[in-house]
């Protein structure tokens, strides 16, 4: 039976869970999706919405399907924490009094909450009552890592619906499976998303992002002979063109602003932007941090192939620039380098300037890697 739920990529049993609440018209009004990262539950719980919502049962093609699926729904809400460390009280409080809005297109709305693992005593507390007993026409998806990660208070207002975690090889098949890509591009998709299937996916059938990956490698291949000027040059156009997808998402957000405004009040609008504007923060985020993951994965290889171990190499295709590194790198400094990625990340995370982040990340690898005086010692 071909439906939204055949999207729900290596989770079977997920599948045929959701199909016969759907099909027995037995939804429910709190459900905790939990799995590691990479096990599609967001892509699940988006079905599910497109399911509840659809008239048809999630045909996929109505207009309710599609703006789902666009994750333009207004009835269908997705959070994931705002501080830097998970939900502050204040957005669970804003999302409590949101509930109690009729919905604005469907006859339900729904909420899905990520990453409710960050969800802390005090924000969880705010949240119980709503959880417990939410509006007749509400239906409540949180996601998390694992059962023990999210506070036994919220579980145990919850069905469990447990997802697997998906094998690195088995989700490579399912990448090359859906995309045609090839052994190497599906791995390297895989590493820049954060092992999220769906959005590796995404990832690799977009020529702008595998280009953006060439020339992320390509970049910090060319730090053993650069100056610092040109580590300067290559941090800027490396933050632009990370960023480069955001134009995309803020012309649709503000094609979708358009669309609705018609039916929608100007509070209601003056949400929505708000709501918008964090959007793309979080998506500025992600950008840069596909960008981190991408030097790491370079740095992992070159690591490898010093240990002796250059059959294990992950991104095949710029092997000889691994293989030219290895020969003038050690150790020390590849693990240094990789512990300066992994603070920039975390520098991110706390949205530092991506253009100080991204400067400092090229500059101090290069110095780990090749000294200061790099051009001169690479060309020995
Ligand atoms: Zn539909």
């Amino acid at each position: 039976m071909a439906d939204v739920f055949e999207r729900i990529l290596g989770q079977p049993n997920v599948r045929t869970f959701l199909r016969s609440v759907i099909a027995n018209d037995r939804v429910g009004q709190s459900y905790l999706f939990t799995g590691p990262a990479g096990s599609n539950k967001t892509l699940a719980a988006y079905a599910f919405s497109q399911a509840i919502i659809c008239s048809n049962n999630g045909c996929g093609t109505c207009d309710d399907c599609r703006r789902i699926m666009r994750r333009r729904h207004p009835d269908v809400r997705y959070f994931a924490p705002e501080g830097a460390k998970g939900y502050l009280v204040s957005q669970i409080r804003s999302i409590v009094e949101d509930v109690d809005r009729a919905p604005i297109r469907a006859s339900r709305k729904i909420y899905i909450i990520d990453r409710v693992d960050l969800l802390g005593v005090q924000a969880a507390n705010a949240f119980l009552k709503t959880l417990e007993e939410p509006p007749e026409d509400v239906v409540i998806i949180l996601l998390g890592r694992t059962v023990d990660s999210v506070l036994p208070t919220i579980v145990s207002r919850c069905q469990t619906v447990p997802f697997r975690h998906i094998p690195a090889h088995e989700a490579c098949g399912i990448i090359r499976q859906n995309t045609g890509a090839l052994e190497f591009q599906a791995v390297a998709a895989l590493q820049a998303c954060d092992g999220s299937i769906s959005r590796a996916i995404e990832f690799v059938r977009s020529n702008e992002r595998m280009g953006f990956r060439t020339r992320v490698l390509e970049i910090v291949h060319s730090l053993a002979l650069a100056d610092d000027l040109d580590v300067l040059q290559y941090a800027s156009e490396l933050v632009k063109d990370a960023q480069a997808p955001l134009d995309v998402v803020r012309a649709e957000q503000e094609k979708d602003l358009s669309e609705s405004s018609e039916y929608l009040a100007k509070s209601a609008i003056r949400q929505i932007e708000q709501k918008n504007k964090r959007a793309l923060s979080a998506r500025s985020i992600a950008n840069l941090h596909q960008l981190t993951a991408i030097v790491r994965s370079w740095l992992r290889d070159v690591l490898i192939v010093c240990g002796g171990a250059s059959d294990l190499i992950l991104n095949e295709d710029v092997r000889a620039d691994i293989e030219y590194a290895a020969v003038r790198v050690d150790v020390p400094a590849l693990v240094y380098a990789l512990h300066v990625t992994d603070e920039t990340d975390d520098a991110i995370t706390y949205n530092v300037s991506p253009e100080t982040c991204i400067d400092v990340l090229m500059l101090q690898i290069r110095e780990a890697l090749y000294g200061t005086n790099s051009a001169s010692k690479a060309a020995i």
